[in-house]
Parts: C-alpha cells; sequence; structure tokens
C-alpha cells in the first residue's frame, strides 16, 4: 500500500485517496473546430510512461482537496506533491531536484 502525502494533512493510507489520473491535461479551447480524432484524443488518449509521472488525487476520505503527486510508476517512489496554488514540493526538500524531473517527466 502507498503511503501518500496530503500537502494538507500529511501522510495518509492509500485508502484514503481517489486517482484522478493524469495531471496537466488542458481542455482544448476551440472545441467546435477539432476534428473526432483530435476530441477523441483529448478524451480518452493518456501518457502510460515508465518513469516518472504526473497524478491528480483526491484527498476522498480526508479533505476533499485535489492536488498533483509526482511518482516514478517503476519503483512507486512519490518524490513532491504540488497544489493548485503552490509548486512542486519534494519529498526530501530539494525542491529544484523535483523540479527538473518534472520538466523530464513532460518532455517524454
Ligand atoms: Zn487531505
Amino acid at each position: 500500500m502507498l503511503l501518500i502525502e496530503c500537502p494538507w494533512c500529511g501522510p495518509r493510507a492509500e485508502t484514503e485517496f481517489s486517482c484522478g489520473g493524469e495531471a496537466d491535461i488542458a481542455r482544448p479551447l476551440d472545441t467546435d473546430e477539432l476534428t473526432d480524432k483530435e476530441w477523441g484524443d483529448y478524451l480518452f488518449m493518456r501518457k502510460n510512461p515508465r518513469g516518472v509521472h504526473r497524478e491528480q488525487w483526491l484527498h476522498t476520505q480526508g479533505c476533499r482537496r485535489w492536488f498533483i503527486a509526482q511518482r516514478d510508476t517503476v519503483s512507486y517512489e512519490i518524490q513532491g506533491y504540488e497544489t493548485f496554488e503552490r509548486p512542486l514540493l519534494s519529498m526530501d526538500g530539494n525542491d529544484a531536484k523535483a523540479q527538473a524531473k518534472a520538466q523530464e517527466g513532460k518532455a517524454s
């Protein structure tokens, strides 16, 4: 079981959370102009990386707030958390390192 650290409540069991899937999915602004394929890609196509991945999590049985966790899909190590108000906070206090890993994840 994963131990997930809610930015507001602290470390809690994975069972208290709901995963909201891949983070950083932006809704297209010009939806009337999209082809069926482009609309389908936006709705259904998601990355499934081996390595660093950014995911949305909801603390369902706690504060009921959304946040983003950066997790390694191989080791399950959670490298940092991000709220919608503040940038990535790493688990080891090395925020610059976590930011660099986030950029690597976005690039792949
Ligand atoms: Zn919480």
